[in-house]
């Protein structure tokens, strides 16, 4: 703690401030000619580091304006009005700051100590410049939503999860961990139960404007989410529905022509939420029958979930749904009785135990099972779920291939069109045995982006199993202990 002195950090910030506008100012107005194009981004990652680090100061600053009440007496009264008339925030800008140091930051107590940072690991990653202020807001959010009376150590593993995957992935995928942790350190919904969800619920249509349009709102239930997403995967794709084109796919059209739709697609302008509100009112037509839709991309129409057998024994946890959503486990085995949804179940390493079966199929079972495996999209950051997915031949079926599970993985339509032989083409291999992820596919990408040529896998999908396994071991021991 010494070595981070109050007094020579602080002259340190004038001396940096002054020799950042110095730098700054010559980089602004030289040329970049000079430099290769590995050069432009090794600089772009370097600046995002000193931007992270420098960032990670106004923790300090604040708590010292704090201490020094200038909030008061600057007549600003507190300190996010304090920030925003000090250096023209916007208000969301000043409140994540202020919510930042109040995690991140050390204060001294009123004996004089200096108390370390509530999220020391977070804090101390965000002062090196390896996570972002992005991953930091995020960290805290997921943080502040669980249980106040786990213990300390299942605390701090959370914690522990969230930096590890800030360090290595994006801040987009903190509140989908999120949501993986509180199922698992809250397993019988203390905290936030299927009880309040339901709750919670509803939708609400407003009064209609004078053009005659109406603005709708609301909460939905996770059930009801993967019950939409399934219908809307099928009928709010682009080329399907568009009430701007009589000649777009109708929801009624058992089987899909693909060069009809292809075709539809491309005259298609819509955007997403105009697709979504045509497939709405495409399902409410008279004589379109939700539960005849047919298939999309080999499966019928319907809410898929995937459930590890671990979860399904002892009746907590959470099931994932094929658009990349959750339901808890009771509500989706309610799910299965009612509406029939197809149901994967997952050994403990992760392959397909038990495929649900449908009359309607004709051959579904490997692309269920590469749902249940793959998750989404196998390209190494791609977050496309499954629903998104089309199903790709590892070495292709016009080489040799074969149609077996073991050659065939999950690609969006964007990463399955970046496969081919060419030297910018990406490549998929079956990683293997010695690998830590044997079985699972690996892609590799052309040399201009990555000259090592190593397959990587993404993991972008995964992150439940990994969640569950840290966060399990604490819940057990707490589990044991509480009884
Ligand atoms: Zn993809």
């Amino acid at each position: 703690m010494d070595s981070k002195g109050v007094t020579l950090n602080a002259c340190g910030i004038a001396e940096l401030a002054a020799a950042v506008e110095t730098l700054s100012a010559s980089v602004l107005h030289g040329s970049l000619n000079r430099f290769s194009d590995a050069d432009v981004v090794e600089l772009m990652q370097r600046l995002e580091t000193c931007k992270r680090q420098l960032s990670a100061l106004d923790s300090r600053l604040i708590i010292e304006a704090c201490n020094r009440s200038l909030p008061a007496s600057s007549g600003a009264k507190d300190v996010v009005p304090f920030l925003r008339q000090t250096l023209g925030l916007s208000r969301y800008d000043a409140s994540v700051r202020v919510k930042i140091t109040r995690q991140c930051g050390e204060f001294f107590e009123p004996t004089g100590h200096l108390r370390p940072a509530a999220l020391e690991k977070t804090a101390e990653a965000y002062e090196t410049g390896d996570i972002s202020r992005d991953h930091v807001r995020n960290i805290i959010d997921v943080m502040n939503h669980l249980p106040t009376d786990i213990p300390t150590e299942t605390r701090a593993e959370a914690e522990d999860i969230l930096v590890g995957h800030s360090r290595i992935g994006w801040p987009d995928d903190l509140p989908k961990i999120g949501r993986d942790i509180l199922a698992r350190v809250d397993p019988d919904g203390k905290v936030v139960s299927d009880a309040d969800r339901r709750r919670r619920r509803g939708l609400i249509l407003g009064r209609p404007g004078v053009d005659g349009m109406s603005w709708i709102e609301g909460w939905i239930t996770p059930e009801l989410r993967a019950l939409l997403d399934a219908v809307f995967a099928k009928l709010a794709r682009p080329g399907m529905c568009n009430i701007d084109d009589a000649d777009s796919v109708a929801a009624t059209v058992k089987i899909v022509d693909s060069k009809v739709l292809e075709a539809a697609a491309r005259r298609d302008r819509r955007d997403a939420g105009q697709r979504a509100h045509d497939a709405l009112f495409a399902l409410l037509q008279p004589g379109v029958d939700p539960a005849k839709l047919g298939s999309h991309r080999g499966l019928p129409v319907q809410a898929i979930l995937t459930m590890s057998v671990a979860d399904l024994e002892r009746g907590a946890g959470v099931a994932t749904t094929a658009s990349g959503g959750h339901v808890s486990i009771n509500e989706a085995l309610k799910m299965a009785e009612g509406t029939r949804p197809v149901l994967a179940v997952l050994d403990a390493n992760g392959l397909p135990l038990y495929l649900g079966r449908c009359e309607r199929l004709a051959t579904p079972a490997q692309r269920l099972a590469l749902i249940a495996r793959d998750k989404g999209c196998t390209r190494p950051g791609c977050d496309a779920p499954a629903s998104m997915c089309a199903v790709h031949h590892i070495t292709d079926w016009a080489t040799g291939g074969p149609t077996d599970l073991t050659n065939l993985t999950l690609a969006c339509d964007h990463c399955h069109a970046l496969v081919n032989d060419s030297a910018e083409g990406w490549r998929t291999v079956v990683m293997g045995k010695d690998s830590p992820y044997r079985g699972r596919t690996g892609w590799i990408a052309p040399k201009r982006l990555d000259p090592t040529g190593i397959p990587r896998v993404n993991d972008r999908h995964h992150v439940g199993q990994w969640v569950a396994a840290a966060i399990d071991f604490s819940c057990r021991r707490w589990g044991s202990r509480a009884a």
